[in-house]
Parts: structure tokens; sequence; C-alpha cells
């Protein structure tokens, strides 16, 4: 089958051809209909980290059944799933106490196992989630990251409440859909980003306020708005700062973007103010189910638009470039 692999950093990926795998014990195979394109590939393939080579790339994706292993009951052959990246065990501690997200068993897909990026992957039958009728493989493909990941963090992790003011610093596949998710909490949303066509788009599907992350001063200016939650979706040393100078005393900062692998903690902010910070990661195979079903019932519209699974290194370029509006999903 067709794969496009990662070699080592800095190397575009690379198209091989490899042997189909074969589902083992409790796993199936997905015929993939569509894979998500996430800014995290670009970490992997900027990152001096060790990391096992030839790996096929895609951690997004959706598909129909094409074979079951020894073991599996509970989905049929041709069947729509989502593939919940993770991977996890279910019966670890952290399974256990509703942290798959964190699962160490995974592998995961996509980032420690073959990835979305190939006409099949391979994941455990439990992480085969169901697509609602009505929802596309790319919404689906999208689902299991750009819009889980906001979901758990929103939701899951920053506990919004309807009535707070929440700030989304970042409006690219995930941050889109943070936005609309906050609305959908019931927050006050106020979007920002550097590209006044995210702007522009943020403000027709959710936010209440749109301001130019080209413009500091007005940036600055959201601490007199006191917002509860700041989530920031870029992750350098630069938004995270931000996002600690202007949440209200007592307001949570919400980590999510990687884009640096350090950012400085304003001490006084939390010594003297009790502001937090809080990580988030992915999401759970539970949280997938419902990001899926608000999808099927028009609650979440989450921008996507398809390409070719060859154009996968240009698509990568345009999102290195800030040039992709919402998520591109590849179909092989
Ligand atoms: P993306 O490239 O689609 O979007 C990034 C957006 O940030 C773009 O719209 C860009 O214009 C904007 N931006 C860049 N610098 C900015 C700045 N200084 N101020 C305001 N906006 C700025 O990326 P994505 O796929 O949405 O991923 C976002 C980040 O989240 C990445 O770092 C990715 O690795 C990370 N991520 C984290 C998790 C997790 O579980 N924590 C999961 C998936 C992705
Ligand atoms: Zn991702």
């Amino acid at each position: 089958m067709r794969a496009w692999r990662f070699v080592g950093p800095h190397h575009p990926l690379e198209r091989q051809e490899i042997e189909q795998p074969h589902p083992g014990p409790g796993e199936v195979l997905i015929r993939v209909r569509a894979a998500g394109v996430c800014h995290s590939d670009l970490h992997i393939l900027e990152s001096p980290a060790p990391r096992a080579t030839p790996l096929t790339l895609g951690h997004e994706g959706a598909g129909t059944i094409e074979e079951i292993g020894p073991g599996v009951s509970g989905v049929q052959p041709g069947q729509m799933v989502a593939v919940f990246g993770p991977n996890s065990c279910g019966d670890c501690r952290f399974c256990r106490r509703n942290e798959e997200n964190l699962c160490p068993h995974g592998p995961s897909v996509g980032l420690r196992a073959d990835g979305t990026y190939a006409e099949f992957v391979r994941c455990r039958a439990r992480n085969a989630i169901p697509v609602p009728e009505g929802v596309t493989p790319a919404q689906a493909a999208v689902a299991t990251d750009a819009v889980l990941t906001p979901y758990h963090a929103l939701r899951g992790v920053a506990r919004v409440q309807a009535g707070e003011t929440v700030v989304v610093i970042g409006l690219g596949g995930l941050g889109m859909n943070g936005v609309e998710i906050a609305r959908l909490l019931g927050a006050f949303v106020i979007a920002v980003d550097l590209q006044p066509e995210k702007l522009t788009y943020a403000l027709a599907h959710g936010a209440h306020e749109v301001v130019d992350g080209r413009d500091p001063a007005a940036v600055q200016a959201l601490a007199a708005r006191e917002p509860d939650v700041v989530a920031d979706f870029v992750g350098v040393e630069e938004t995270l700062r931000t996002a600690q100078q202007i949440v209200r005393p007592g307001g949570r900062v919400q980590l999510v973007g990687l884009g640096s692998v350090s950012a400085p903690l304003l001490t006084y902010r939390y010594g003297a103010q009790q502001v937090s910070t809080l990580g988030s990661f992915w999401g759970t195979s539970e949280e997938l189910r419902q990001v899926l079903a608000l999808i099927a019932h028009g609650a979440i519209q989450p921008p996507v638009t398809t390409e070719p699974l060859d154009n996968v290194n240009d698509v990568l370029d345009r999102l290195r470039r800030g040039e992709v509006q919402g998520r591109i999903a590849l179909i092989p």
C-alpha cells in the first residue's frame, strides 16, 4: 500500500510502498477515507528529538473497517469509524481513572505507530469509534484531534462555565473549533490571531469579538475585560506571556499549543493573584463520541477542506506558512 512516511528531521515525508498491515488480536484494519493534517506534524518534522523511523505520520483519521482481528466483536467490516489516536489499552490505571488520553500503552497512531497518511491504518478495535450518520469522513477525521483537543481542553480541563469570558489565541485547526466550543459552552468569546482572514472567519463562526494579534496594545487592553479563561492554541513565548498578563486574578490559562519548548512564568500573577496555568493533551474516547454527536447534530461545524493524500508535503508547507484556513483533510 501507499504510505507517506517520516524518515528523519527536516526531510519532507517520503512516499513508500509498504506491505498492507493485518490486524492482530483485538485490532482492526481501517481503510483510510480522510486524514487531517495537524500542526504537530511540523513539530515532529522540526524536532531533533529521536523517533523511530520510518514512521507513517497522520494522527487524525476516519475510514471504513476493512478487516477485523481475532477476538474482535462489536464492529463490522464496512462500518465507518473514527480513529481514537491515543489508542488507549482501556485497562491501565490511566484508562481506569478516565485519563485514557495519557495511557502509556498505545502506541498512539501517527505519533508512535504508523498513522493515517496511508491507504490503511491499524488500531485497537476499542479505539475505532463509530461515526454517526450525516458526518462526512473529512469531518470525522478532524473530529479526532482538531475538535476533540479543544473540547477536552475547554470543557474537560478548564471547565468553562456559561457566562464566563474566554479569550482564544491562535485560530488554526484547533483554535477555530475552540471558538465554536467555547460559544457552545455559553461563554463570551474573544478570538485573537495574526491574520485578518482568520478573524473574519471566527466572527462568522462563534466569536463575539476579535482582536488583531499584530496590535500589542489592543491585545493588552483585553486585561480590562477580565477574561476568566485564556486558551493558548499557539504556545510560543509571546502568546503564553500574553495569556498570563491578560487573564483575570484567579483566572485560568489553558495551554494547548506546543510552539516553543519552554516559556516564561510571570510569578507575581501566580503568587499574588492566584492565576493558574493548566495543561491539556488530546482527549478521551468518550469525548470523541460526544464531539462526533455534536457534529452530527450541527452544533459544531468544523472548518475542513480536502486535498489528495499525495499533496501532503505541499499541505504541510502551507500549514508552516500559516496559509491553511481551518483544517485540511487528505483523501487517499
Ligand atoms: P495551525 O497551524 O492550524 O494554527 C495555528 C494558528 O496560530 C494560525 O492561525 C496562526 O496564524 C496562529 N498564530 C501563530 N502565531 C500567533 C501569535 N503569535 N498570536 C496569535 N496567533 C498566532 O495549528 P493547529 O493544528 O491548530 O495546532 C496548534 C498548536 O496546538 C500546535 O502547536 C500543535 O502542535 C498543538 N497541538 C496540541 C495538542 C494537545 O493535545 N495539546 C493537540 C494537537 C495540536
Ligand atoms: Zn494533532
